[in-house]
């Protein structure tokens, strides 16, 4: 039996669907688009989303780690596959079993898919990574030539696209993109090695705000699901069509109840009321990616009006005020994420309210809820 939460998470596939374009607008013909589906489509669900994209002829998806990977061709995802993380050979044999592109970044990665190929006796694919700035994962600037003859020398091996990650693309007044992009380009150039595969660097960030960055093929994330990497501030810059957030959160009201001046409210009573007061008990909390944090400084929507959050937020539960909205009653929508009437709460507010960023707050929401789609 399938019961319903009072929690649901909807995914908006035309949104979605309408941001891919918008997305694809902004980039010159023949540049692809790789859409980051990592974090299971950042709490959208990676299957559906990919879906839909694969709809509209995208032919390139981005994960972390192989597993993804596998769920996707599985689930009859068709274009090429993008394995961010992982070059492990306990499952390097996943890349030739599932026609699945690793991401090498050393000498180590490199041999064990050499060895992997010589196992699966097939010749495969491989993308090297390059690390330009971000020093996360990648190969130093100064090893890049190396490891590009070493990957053209293997037999087995097909060196088709080179690839590196901003930092700071969200910041456009920083010129360190434009570093990071001069120092990448360099460094796929160097030791005379000739490479005319494909090479990308750009993720949302990129995409939106240092156009010359784009190279043959953009990674954007973020950016499809309806958020500028900058929040607010790239929304406001967006002068043609603005992209649209894909999910809403919402839930129910539980409860409603008075309670006079003085009263404090849920675990350690960190607010205590300044007038009679009156609560609607809500069936949400930090179980459901609600984040606790936004005790006593978050608001959600009931009946297009704000209501703030009284008090901590428990692991399935919260309190809201709403002395100055009449007429609330057990069972009348709550919206935590998204449109009611004239008002909004979109991902960059709650990332706002509890200190972090709209792809954390669509990830812990995405994937802690039942999901449906329209
Ligand atoms: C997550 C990720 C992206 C997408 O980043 P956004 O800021 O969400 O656009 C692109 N490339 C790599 C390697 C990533 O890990």
């Amino acid at each position: 039996m399938k019961f319903s939460s009072y929690n649901q998470v909807v995914v908006n596939i035309v949104k979605l669907k309408g941001n891919y374009e918008i997305l694809h607008e902004k980039v010159e013909s023949g540049v692809f688009v790789l859409a980051m589906v990592k974090g299971d489509g950042y709490g959208h669900g990676m299957i559906e989303v990919s879906h839909a994209l694969q709809e509209l002829g995208c032919l390139h998806f981005g994960v972390a780690e192989i597993q993804e990977g596998v769920l996707l061709r599985q689930a009859g995802i068709k274009g090429t596959i993008y394995v961010m993380i992982g070059c492990d050979s306990s499952h390097a044999q996943h890349y030739f079993e599932h026609d699945l592109t690793p991401v090498v970044f050393s000498d180590e990665s490199v041999e064990v898919i050499s060895r992997a190929a010589l196992g699966a006796k097939k010749k495969i694919a491989v993308h090297l990574k390059i690390d330009s700035g971000m020093n996360r994962l990648g190969c130093m600037p100064k090893d890049a030539g190396a490891l590009m003859r070493k990957i053209e020398d293997d037999p087995l091996l097909n060196l088709v696209g080179v690839m590196s990650h901003f930092p700071s693309s969200d910041n456009l007044a920083s010129n360190k993109t434009l570093e990071n992009h001069h120092l990448f380009q360099t460094a796929s150039k160097q030791a005379g090695f000739q490479f005319t595969g494909v090479s990308h660097i750009a993720n949302s960030g990129g995409l939106l705000n240092f156009p010359e960055t784009h190279g043959n093929m953009v990674r954007p994330g973020i950016a499809l699901y309806g958020y500028y990497p900058d929040g607010p501030a790239g929304r406001g810059r967006e002068k043609a069509k603005q992209l649209m957030p894909v999910m809403t959160f919402t839930t129910q009201v539980l409860q409603v109840k008075d309670v006079p001046e003085g009263t404090g409210i849920s675990y350690g009573h960190t607010y205590v009321t300044s007038r009679a007061t009156t609560l609607a008990v809500l069936p949400v909390g930090y179980e459901d990616g609600y984040p606790r944090c936004l005790s006593n400084c978050g608001e959600v929507l009931i009946q297009g009006c704000r209501a703030p959050i009284l008090g901590r937020v428990c692991m399935n539960l919260c309190m809201v005020d709403i002395t100055e909205i009449d007429g609330v009653k057990a069972g009348d929508e709550v919206v935590l994420l998204g449109v009611q009437k004239n008002e909004e709460i979109t991902a960059d507010d709650l990332a706002d309210w509890s200190g972090t960023i709209s792809y954390e707050i669509l990830c812990m929401i995405g994937n802690n809820n039942q999901r449906s789609y329209i």
